[in-house]
């Protein structure tokens, strides 16, 4: 058993709490869909290696603090979770028919993919990261609208793992911020560039990470094992699979690998699922 094995299954034992529209609720924590484990039986039977954000197609978002980090009337009570250890979810386990789409940063506000998503209806998790949406916050609202959801892709796009990132401004402001813009509160953290989600993270970094993001509202940390980038894809299991975690970023190209990867379910009987049925 792996370092991120472990981890999955010590987690799948802690407390989780879901909020909905500002309403608290306490749930028994289900890792039965925590899909690291899965990992490890696929056919490279290996952790994953760091992919997909390394060479990040367009700019970042450069800008720290714009008008949407200062506090404000928007700012909420965040909910209040135990402390606990997160599971990192590479790939879903499951014996539904589904793959999940995932789309991060939000630099590049494509009117052709919007209109794919929606004559499609398509659900979209999307990682938003708060200096990329540039006060659009309509787009992402339309672009979620067929069952996704916004999610957190932190502040300014830093490195949680750099020991001089203030990890409750990248992580928690958002948590403020997109629950007053979109009415729900995110559940789902994806680190910029992977880093605090592979299992080579160090232990001091993981848990301080944790601990902030849990005490947050935060219940998954929310990894890929595919991703596209300028038109083609990489599949960690060699093609399109069943509980795949498929990254895509806000590009010009986001249309065309939309229309790619749900050509490539088709011929296999997949479809798109909100990655929030699965990782509750
Ligand atoms: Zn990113």
């Amino acid at each position: 058993m792996n370092q991120r094995r472990r981890i999955s299954v010590i987690a799948a034992a802690g407390a989780a709490v879901v909020v909905t529209a500002g309403a608290l609720v306490a749930v028994a924590a289900n890792g039965a869909t925590d899909g690291s484990a899965d990992v490890n039986a696929a056919s490279t039977a290996q952790a994953p290696e760091p992919f997909g954000e390394s060479d990040l197609p367009t700019g970042e978002p450069n800008s720290g603090a714009g008008p949407d980090a200062a506090a404000g009337p928007e700012e909420r009570a965040l909910p209040l979770s135990k402390k606990r250890k997160l599971a990192r979810t590479f790939v879903v386990k499951t014996k539904d028919p589904v793959f999940f789409i995932t789309i991060d940063d939000g630099n590049t506000k494509n009117a052709a993919a919007l209109k794919y998503v929606t004559t499609n209806r398509i659900p979209a998790t999307v990682f938003l990261t708060n200096a990329a949406v540039a006060g659009q916050w309509n787009y992402f609202r339309k672009f979620t609208a067929a069952g996704g959801t916004v999610e957190n892709h932190t502040m300014t796009h830093k490195s949680l793992t750099s020991g001089s990132t203030p990890l409750s401004y990248e992580i928690c402001r958002p948590q403020a911020i997109y629950g007053a813009k979109y009415g729900r509160i995110p559940t789902m953290l994806r680190p910029p560039y992977g880093n605090g989600g592979y299992a080579t993270t160090a232990k001091k970094t993981r848990k301080a990470i944790d601990a902030t993001a849990s005490a947050c509202g935060v219940q998954h940390i929310v990894m890929w094992n595919a991703v596209a980038e300028k038109g083609s894809f990489r599949f960690i299991r060699g093609s399109l699979k069943r509980g795949d975690i498929v990254l895509f970023h806000f590009t010009p190209s986001l249309a065309g690998e939309l229309k790619s990867v749900m050509r490539m379910a088709a011929k296999k009987g997949l479809h798109p699922a909100p990655l929030t049925d699965y990782l509750k």
